[in-house]
């Protein structure tokens, strides 16, 4: 687990898990220890992994709309990038959506959100770079509501997660635009890192669910796992390449599988 890049503290967790399904228990003697003991590991895994699974789909075309979200995470972990995919899945179930530029803390972010609603031919809120972002959010929702759009997706800043004046400009955009869902994205190349941002980013606003993105470069995926058990929150989906079509549902057997590929670690 350690050589798949899973944080030291998860594979505590875990060798617990183990411990408690194990010792005591009596076993035939033909019985491949081996086996038994993977077997073990991967009920453990598993159980780590498959923290209350939600169907994306299901939820934003059953709930009531506009459905709110709002996404989280440092800068470069893929954060517009993913709001594209979602913007772009929502379109393929003929839901529509209005942007929020709610990162108004560099020049360059409401330029780079733009250039993807564009592309994709969805309404983009801004402001002027430097205004309240708060704002920006409550103005995309009354438009949401006053032309009916079904979903509205809030890109936040995302300078370091230690700077505490980020925490409570995210805590003011949840307080302002009470989302129903808050989306941590978290760039699966870095690892631990993204399990410590994701735990920040859990304290101050409460995260609903995580994507990883930059799956497609990680061989082992082990920051999944690490996310999953330490902030308790499910894996919505992974991303998996540049493109807009390139956002998967996560699936825990698919992970699983990756993990103990002979040779994944490597
Ligand atoms: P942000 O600063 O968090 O908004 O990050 P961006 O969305 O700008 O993404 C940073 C870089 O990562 C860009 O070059 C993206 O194309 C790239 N990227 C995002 N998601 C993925 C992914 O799932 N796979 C790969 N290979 N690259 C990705």
């Amino acid at each position: 687990l350690l050589e798949a890049d899973v944080a030291l503290p998860v594979v505590d967790l875990i060798k617990e898990d183990l411990k408690r399904e194990l010792v005591g228990r009596k076993i035939r003697r033909k019985l491949d220890m081996g086996e038994l003991v993977e077997d073990a590991l991967r009920n453990a895994i598993s159980n780590a992994l498959s923290a209350e699974l939600v169907n994306f789909n299901t939820y934003v075309q059953n709930h009531r709309k506009p459905v709110v979200l709002m996404f989280v995470g440092v800068n470069g972990s893929g954060k517009t990038t993913t709001i594209a995919k979602v913007i772009y899945r929502l379109k393929e179930l003929g839901l529509t959506s209005v942007v929020a530029a709610a990162d108004t803390f560099r020049a360059g972010a409401i330029q780079q959100i733009e250039k993807h609603t564009n592309n994709l031919g969805v309404r983009l809120i801004k402001h002027d770079f430097g205004s309240d972002p708060a704002a920006v959010a409550y103005d995309a929702i009354e438009h949401a509501r006053a032309r009916n759009k079904d979903v509205v997706l809030i890109d936040t800043a995302g300078r370091m997660q230690t700077n505490l004046n980020l925490m409570d400009e995210m805590k003011k955009i949840k307080r302002i635009a009470k989302p129903d869902m808050v989306i941590f994205v978290g760039d699966s190349l870095t690892g631990n890192d993204t399990v410590e941002q994701a735990r920040k980013f859990n304290e101050a606003v409460t995260i609903d669910a995580a994507v990883l993105t930059k799956i497609d470069a990680d061989a082992k995926g082990g920051a999944a796992l690490s996310i999953a058990h330490a902030v308790g929150k499910p894996i919505l989906f992974v991303g998996i390449g540049q493109e807009y079509n390139k956002l998967v549902s996560f699936n825990p057997r698919w992970m699983l599988e990756r993990l103990f590929e002979p040779g994944a670690a490597s």
